[in-house]
């Protein structure tokens, strides 16, 4: 009889496995909360205007190349997507720098304003791109039991993880001009880190940006859960919309399907959990389930910081200098502080603005644009009253903008807003404390020390996702969703999805 898995969330990771699942044969079923598909990487929709709720940029296209082939699709087939040139713009105080996924024009860019800097520039490609090669196969290894921390792979890649170094530590030794160092580091926010906090090892992402590009997909990266839904019900898997799960059934320590919030209930000889992991933990089971994530241990879990949403609908089309815009505090470690040891908003902030109309205009009406900008700032642990918060701050960032001439007289061009706090990451979204790029990524919550694909406290339970291994951002979910259902296929002697190396 063909196996039944249940998957709770139809997010990047869910809809992931569901749809190599399905491939293989599986009676695969999801169970979406929201009306729309996708997570953090599905879309918001207001009027015409459609915006990327969360992920904007597509890094190492080929993990999803890799996933689409694997289930006999094409990504091409499926989604238009454009190398961007530069990958983004970075402006300090009195200082502007584009960074291309060309190596050359990079190293000239820096040259330009850094003299002698093209040096470093040169030794970090070389130096991450060996650390790049031995640390992502360690990515794509299924780290389920204590033992595969001994893997010829993990011995392989430990010379390369800086054990004890921060990022910045580590990009400090390739550039000695401070706005070099953030350039180089600022990428740890992806992640919701500190520069100073982040392990030394993620300097690979930086390289990966500058090697493999960043990539935008026409009409969003909502694009991607939307190919992927269609590719589910094409080979027969069942998404459900609007179709909450309350309850994860438990029967003899092992999974055995889900009850959703009408009430009904739907059984499975596996269930893979997609929803944000210390939320699922703290809402979906109950505490008889879990002896080592007790309601305790996941309050003092780290965590990311959260993000303060503003997207907005305009009456024109906005010119910036570059699709994706990093304006950086004036001083980025102080901002950092504030967020992550002060808990408390920054007044010196730094801003990430996405302006994908200028290569993308079917993301708004003619003749106008959907801008995106997301303000780094504290998780719901610190005190923090949204709700008489939310629009004094919506000011800070305007009065912000405002000054800078890319987007003086912003406000007069609003015709469509929504902002997203951290509360409605918590509350509307099913995300602990906020925390919408989930656990930190320090080195004692990564591997095997993060809730495990196939997680420990339950038998017939697998996660997909930020939450475990090997981590948050696009390429690590899909290799989540890819370990996670390698482990229900080997269960019940199918055989696995193999995993390919980067390509050179
Ligand atoms: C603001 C922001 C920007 C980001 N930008 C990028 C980027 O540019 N590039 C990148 O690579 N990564 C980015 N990330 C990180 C990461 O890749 C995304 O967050 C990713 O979409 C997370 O996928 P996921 O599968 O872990 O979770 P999600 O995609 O959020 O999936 C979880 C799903 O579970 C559903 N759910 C929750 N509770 C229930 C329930 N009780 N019953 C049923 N369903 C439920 C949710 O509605 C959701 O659809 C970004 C993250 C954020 C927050």
């Amino acid at each position: 009889m063909r196996k039944k898995v249940i998957v709770v969330g139809g997010g990047t990771g869910g809809l992931t496995a569901a749809m190599l699942l399905a491939h293989k044969g599986l009676q695969v079923t999801v169970f979406e909360k929201q009306n729309e598909l996708g997570g953090r990487s599905g879309a918001l929709r207001m009027g015409d205007y459609t915006f990327d709720l969360g992920c904007t940029m597509l890094m190492l296209k080929f993990v999803l190349d890799d996933i689409f082939e694997l289930v006999g699709e094409k990504t091409d087939d499926h989604l238009v997507c454009k190398r961007l040139s530069p990958l983004y713009q970075l402006c300090f105080d009195d200082l502007s720098l584009n960074l291309f996924s060309d190596a050359e024009q990079t190293k000239a860019e820096f040259e330009k304003h850094f003299p002698g800097s093209g040096h470093g520039y040169e030794l970090f490609m070389h130096k991450e791109k060996k650390r790049f090669q031995k640390l992502f196969v360690g990515l794509q290894q299924d780290y389920s039991s204590l033992s595969s921390l001994f893997s010829g792979t993990v011995m392989a890649a430990l010379p390369y993880l800086s054990i004890g170094q921060s990022l910045y530590r580590v990009i400090s030794r390739y550039f000695a001009e401070e706005p070099l160092k953030i350039a180089m580091t600022f990428q740890s926010q992806y992640l919701g880190m500190s520069p100073w906090d982040c392990p030394g090892a993620f300097a690979i992402i930086p390289f990966l940006e500058h090697y493999y590009g960043i990539y935008h997909v026409q009409g969003g990266i909502n694009r991607i859960p939307a190919a992927m839904s269609r590719i589910i019900e094409k080979k027969g898997g069942e998404i459900h919309i609007g179709s909450a799960v309350r309850q994860i059934l438990i029967k003899d320590k092992k999974a055995a399907g889900v009850v959703l919030d009408d009430g009904s209930v739907h059984h499975a000889d596996a269930v893979i959990i997609n929803a944000d992991i210390a939320y699922s933990l703290s809402q979906l089971m109950t505490n008889e389930h879990r002896t080592r994530y007790t309601p305790h241990k996941l309050k003092n879990l780290r965590y990311s910081c959260s993000t303060f949403m503003m997207y907005l609908g305009l009456d024109k089309i906005w010119q910036t200098p570059a699709h994706h815009m990093f304006l950086f505090a004036r001083d980025v470690k102080k901002n950092m502080a504030d967020i992550f040891t002060h808990y408390q908003l920054p007044d010196d902030m730094s801003v990430y603005i996405s302006n994908p109309c200028i290569s993308d205009p079917s993301m708004a009406p003619p003749g106008k644009s959907a801008l995106y900008i997301l303000v780094p700032v504290p998780n719901t642990r610190a005190a923090i009253d949204w709700a008489q918060h939310k629009e004094l701050f919506r000011d800070r960032v305007f009065d912000l903008l405002e000054q800078r001439p890319e987007f003086m007289g912003l406000r007069r061009h609003i015709q469509r807003e929504t902002i997203i706090t951290p509360h409605n990451w918590e509350r509307d979204f099913n995300i602990f404390y906020g925390a919408p790029f989930s656990l930190a990524h320090s080195l004692d919550q990564m591997l095997c020390f993060r809730p495990r694909n196939r997680f420990e406290e339950i038998g017939n339970c697998f996660l997909v996702g930020g939450g475990t291994s090997p981590g948050s951002g696009l390429p690590t979910i899909y290799e989540s969703a890819r370990i996670s259902t390698n482990g229900i296929l080997r269960q019940y002697g199918l055989a696995p999805y193999p995993s390919n190396p980067p390509p050179h």
